[in-house]
């Protein structure tokens, strides 16, 4: 088995060093890019003989284990007193604030470079220079230090030391991993219809370092036929890990107990469970500060023992275990599941920790995402998630409230906000809806990153009341946006956007495909999976696919006979509605009549499903009727009235919450009925997708409005059919249905349809 293990510099020294509370006003608000120039800036000034990011590497041997060290200097400089380690910092913070002894954590890191240097070049002394850059000023203080290669020897020797009896635990719960995989079987008997060529074109698309976009049909058990060959893939060569992304909690809960299921036949790996910060907190509020939050204070004091205990004695680090360990090392939950994410092997959580540029895992690096594997469950939703997560705003009314409140307690911070306030004000001029902003003129970045360095210092120096709380979502939104206007290009319109009389200045992501595109080429490969690719031509090409991915339709296991497909053409539309819901009421009616059982029905909205609920009342039968804003105990209870035998009618939303990834086998549903066509409702946003894609000589329409309104139908529609011996009734209720715009879109499996009148 081999026993050598690779570490950069900057982890050895952070896990070392760290030390001190989890902070968020603390955080810098110096964004990738930035950062970079920042660093590039500097290096522009090396003189002739300076180098610049220097690969550094040496390697230590402890008792039969090796331990690769690994880094790259920011710069090597020469100089009369010999070669210095240059190491850069940006920092939002005052530069007469820092002393040397502020950052032990860089001091360590340039210090292990500087070791790694002396030793190969056989220097008696090296020195050390830490350079900070005022992100705002552009302003420059260096500190510089002389280190004997003696010093610097016994500090790495100590470094190395103190690192290797977590360097132990590591290496065996990989040797754990590696000694299980070889021999691990299919945790089922056999494979259904459909799974082994699923489960074979995963392991390819890994093994050959690809893309693969999947249709496979509820059914098929999509979850344990890409982990597992997902799995077996880690025993290739330079593949390490596996995210499993998923778009809901109920889909991370499959994948867990697929990795149970694989557990129980003899594999031993690490997998955590990543939770939303607001749903896995322990306070009611989640601010996350020292002086509020036990499980902040003292946070880095307490992470390393916390993260040995739970990796020497569990394995599936779901929410309950995270939650329990957490409790026990007061550490703050949220926080340990994410640095779990370093050594575990599986990773589940949301696309956002993949995909979403504000807050997506900084800690994943470029050489480590090359060991990656993405599975992206349910993977038609990231489309409109993606443009969520590249989409961004400012608020105009938060800013007038900001300047007022802080005008006499903080007049700079008063005043940057205010500047934020009066060119929006202007933005805005004399428009009274929406508009598109052809050219974002002024000098935003500016008064961005002014009001930010502001809220970062008020921030910095007051307890936590509603004031400062409020500055602080603000703050929050202020850096996602300027975030996003990095990336803004011919992708994304910027809005003008009235609604509810409030105005904000949006950054829209039109086309999210080549983001996504970016984000997926980074790592070794990525699985798109869905039963609901639909049609597929325009989920690959909006998830970012290219020529060259492999894609897999596999045909659904259940039989078309299964199905009663009825289509009821009615008018929906807006303006019919009053008129056509009595008749609407009574086609659903029938339909529950026909035979006894459950039913579940969609409607586009809650209003249009209170229209005809009113007329559905003067029927006998038991409803029930989803609310806005159900949490996940409501909804549970909800589902929980649906039971076999039962006849229940339930009214619901499509696109809602019970419309997707909802599992209600036999006789606890028995129909299904869709009101409309899923079309979302004319909007400036739709008609700029629609325009976008028409210019790109695609259906702008289809791509706008008609693709994504049918993928809502289908997602409703497929709740019916969960197993081989299911049988029941789909009733489509739109007149459209019967245009070959959407009958072209209806799925084989669900049969030849009969209209009724
Ligand atoms: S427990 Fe909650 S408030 Fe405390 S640090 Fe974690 S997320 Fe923040």
């Amino acid at each position: 088995m081999d026993s050598t293990m690779t570490i950069s510099v900057r982890d050895l020294m952070s896990y070392i060093y760290r030390a001190g509370h989890i902070d968020n006003r603390f955080r810098s608000n110096t964004t990738l890019v930035e950062g970079t120039a920042i660093h590039q800036d500097v290096q522009k000034m090396y003189e002739e003989g300076d180098e610049k990011e220097v690969a550094l590497e040496h390697t230590f041997t402890r008792e039969q284990l090796t331990l690769r060290l690994q880094g790259r200097c920011d710069g090597l400089l020469q100089s009369d007193h010999g070669p210095v380690i240059d190491e850069i910092k940006s920092t939002a913070r005052d530069l007469d604030e820092l002393d040397e002894d502020s950052d032990p954590v860089y001091w360590a890191q340039a210090k292990g470079y500087a070791f790694i240097y002396a030793d190969r070049e056989d220097l008696e002394e090296i020195q050390v220079q830490l350079t900070y850059v005022q992100k705002q000023s552009k302003e420059k203080k260096r500190f510089l230090k002389t280190f004997s290669k003696e010093a610097l020897t016994s500090f790495i020797d100590e470094c190395i030391d103190q690192y290797m009896s977590y360097a132990r635990i590591i290496l065996h719960i990989r040797e754990q991993k590696q000694h299980s995989i070889p021999d691990l079987s299919f945790p089922f008997p056999s494979y259904r219809e459909g799974q082994r060529k699923l489960a074979g074109s995963v392991y390819r698309t890994i093994q050959e370092k690809r893309d693969l976009f999947a249709q496979a049909p509820t059914g098929i058990g999509k979850t344990i036929s890409t982990l597992f060959p997902a799995v077996k893939a880690m025993d290739l060569e330079g593949m390490e890990k596996i995210y499993y992304l998923t778009a809901k909690t109920i889909t991370r809960t499959t994948a867990e107990e697929a990795l149970q299921f694989m557990g129980d036949k003899g594999l031993v790996l690490r997998s955590v469970t990543l939770t939303a910060k607001d749903k896995i907190c322990f306070q009611d509020e989640t601010i996350c500060q020292p002086d509020y939050c036990e499980f902040a204070d003292g946070y880095y004091d307490r992470i390393n023992e916390a993260l040995v205990d739970i990796l020497m004695n569990e394995t599936l680090l779901s929410r309950p275990v995270i939650e329990s360990y957490a409790k026990k090392h007061k550490v703050c939950p949220f926080e340990f599941s994410l640095d779990l994410t370093n050594e575990a092997d599986v990773i589940i959580g949301d696309y956002n920790y993949i995909y979403d540029p504000k807050v997506s895992l900084r800690r994943l690096l470029p050489d480590q995402k090359k060991k990656t594997t993405l599975l992206v469950d349910e993977s038609h939703n990231l489309v409109e998630r993606a443009r969520e997560m590249y989409s961004a705003h400012l608020p105009e009314r938060e800013f007038l409230i900001l300047s007022e409140d802080w005008e006499y307690e903080n007049e700079r911070l008063s005043k940057a906000a205010e500047a934020i306030y009066k060119d929006l004000v202007r933005l805005r001029g004399e428009a009274s809806e929406s508009f598109v902003v052809e050219d974002l003129q002024g000098e935003w970045e500016e008064s961005l990153e002014r009001f930010l360095e502001q809220a970062e210092r008020q921030l910095q120096s007051e307890p936590v009341d509603d004031q400062s709380e409020h500055l602080l979502d603000v703050y929050f939104t202020a850096q996602s946006f300027l975030r996003i206007l990095e990336l803004v290009d011919e992708h994304f319109k910027v809005i003008g956007d009235i609604s509810q009389g409030e105005f904000n200045v949006k950054l829209f992501c039109l086309d999210p495909s080549h983001v996504l595109s970016e984000t997926t080429k980074a790592f070794r490969s990525s699985v798109f999976f869905s039963a609901t690719l639909s049609p597929f031509g325009y989920y690959k090409d909006m998830l970012g696919g290219k020529k060259d991915d492999y894609i897999l339709q596999l045909p659904s296991p259940y039989d078309s006979s299964q199905i009663d497909l009825v289509v009821a053409p009615l008018s929906t539309r807006y303006k019919t509605r009053e008129q056509t819901a009595g008749r609407l009421a009574g086609l659903l009616y029938e339909q529950v009549k026909k035979q006894k059982g459950n039913y579940l029905f969609f409607f586009p909205s809650y209003h249009y499903m209170d229209l005809v609920y009113q007329h559905f009342k003067q029927y006998e039968a038991d409803v029930a009727v989803q609310e806005q804003g159900m949490d996940e105990d409501r909804r549970e209870d909800f589902l929980s009235q649906f039971v076999p035998g039962g006849e229940l009618v339930g009214f619901a939303v499509l696109g809602g919450i019970f419309s997707e990834g909802v599992d209600l086998r036999g006789d606890r549903l028995n129909g299904v009925a869709v009101v409309g066509i899923g079309l979302a409702p004319r909007s400036l946003e739709k008609e700029l997708i629609k325009d976008y894609f028409q210019e790109k000589g695609r259906n702008g329409y289809d791509y706008a409005y008609v693709y994504p309104g049918m993928n809502k139908v289908l997602q409703a529609g497929g709740r019916l059919i969960r197993s081989e011996s299911d049988q029941g009734s789909i009733q489509l209720i739109d007149d459209r249905f019967l245009t070959p715009r959407y009958t072209t879109l209806l799925p084989e499996d669900w049969g030849d349809y009969r209209i009724v009148k």
